[in-house]
């Protein structure tokens, strides 16, 4: 069965080594090679202020705590997306507000964004959901005159850009995920962009309980307290090699997701429409279908996995909310997903063959 989503390794021959050297180095903590980590994604991103932490749900929950939301503040979200976007917010006490989607793309709607705010909203939390990137030129416009922070959860959208800079360039904060099954792993971990120094070193203390980690411990003295949040050397050691096969691994998503978005040509198949001026990181393939259950079972009879793999979070007990949302109602109904990965190198022309077949 042709997976949706598969780890990418880099080989042996060269990972090994590496890993090899740091956990017999006697340092693999946080240190030197967190550094070389942090130092080669600003570069990517081109940003000057960044920080590598133990994962995408840490990167949230310190976006989320620099931004001071707490109980009875709002945060405006969506329902299409991974846990974690949520939990997060949950986890600082804050009320999980949610936005209708556009019914196309199971992307967070700008104009449904606009109706939930609130003098009691914080933030809005925008998923770039299956490395689709959302309607940022009009979520800006309205972060802008509402004067609400956005936060962008990229966790599925490495790689992706809008206006012509990778994500997080132009936002408040940032987070992406180097968990598993994501684009780039480094078994977990996590990454928060913050689009100014101070921020940036308040969030590099509350990644570690709050001491300071350029001075030593004696001197130090906790003003805030925070979390254990960091990433440790080894992890950093598999990111550092990880980058290095960026070619074999992540630019093969957008290779294979370019090939779908041109090979696909079947009347009972819709694939969504991006954003202008936006670059989509093909995480997953989107497809919208009349008979979800009937095309997964058509696929998965030709070795291919299909579904829809998130279930929407407003359906769990604790963001349970009265708010309608025809545009989830209505993606639910329709979209799956086949994945795009490099696992599918051999066989990205039989995936469109047997989807343009259905
Ligand atoms: C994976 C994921 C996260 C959290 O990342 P972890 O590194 O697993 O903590 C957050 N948001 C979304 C949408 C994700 O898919």
């Amino acid at each position: 069965m042709i997976p949706i989503v598969k780890p990418y390794i880099p080989p042996k021959e060269d990972l090994m080594p590496v890993l090899e050297e740091v956990l017999y180095s006697g340092y693999i903590a946080q240190g030197e090679k967190v550094e070389q980590f942090e130092s080669e994604l600003i570069n990517f991103f081109e940003t000057k202020n960044l920080l590598t932490v133990n994962s995408g749900t840490a990167a949230l929950h310190l976006a989320l705590t620099l931004l001071g939301i707490g109980p009875g503040d709002e945060v405006i979200s969506t329902p299409v997306t991974a846990e974690p976007t949520n939990t997060t917010i949950g986890l600082t006490g804050a009320k999980v507000v949610f936005a209708d989607v556009e019914s196309s793309t199971g992307l967070i709607s700008a104009s449904s964004i606009l109706q939930r705010i609130t003098s009691r909203t914080k933030a809005i939390v925008v998923v770039h959901y299956a490395g689709m990137v959302a309607d940022m030129s009009e979520i800006y416009r309205i972060s802008r005159s509402k004067g609400v922070p956005v936060v962008e959860d990229c966790a599925h959208a490495l790689g992706a850009s809008y206006s012509e800079k990778k994500l997080g360039y132009y936002s408040d904060f940032a987070i992406y995920s180097f968990q598993a099954i994501k684009h780039l792993t480094t078994i977990d971990g996590g990454l928060l962009i913050v689009n100014n120094s101070q921020d940036c070193s308040r969030a590099k203390k509350l990644r570690w309980f709050g001491l300071d980690k350029t001075i030593s411990r004696a001197q130090n003295n906790i003003s805030e307290v925070g979390f254990k949040y960091h990433m440790n050397d080894v992890n950093a050691t598999i990111g550092l090699c990880q980058l290095k096969f960026y070619q074999n691994n992540v630019q093969k998503y957008f290779d294979h997701g370019r090939l779908l978005d041109q090979g696909i040509a079947n009347p009972k198949v819709t694939i969504p429409e991006y954003h202008r001026s936006t670059v989509p990181a093909y995480w997953l393939y989107t497809i919208l279908v009349d008979d979800v259950e009937g095309f997964n079972a058509y696929m998965m009879s030709h070795g291919i996995m299909a579904s829809q793999l998130h279930k929407r979070n407003d359906l769990h007990e604790v963001f349970k909310s009265s708010l309608e949302l025809p545009g989830v109602d209505e993606f639910y109904r329709h979209f799956t997903h086949i994945g795009c990965g490099p696992w599918l190198e051999e066989d990205i022309d039989y995936v469109i063959e047997i989807i343009n077949k259905y």
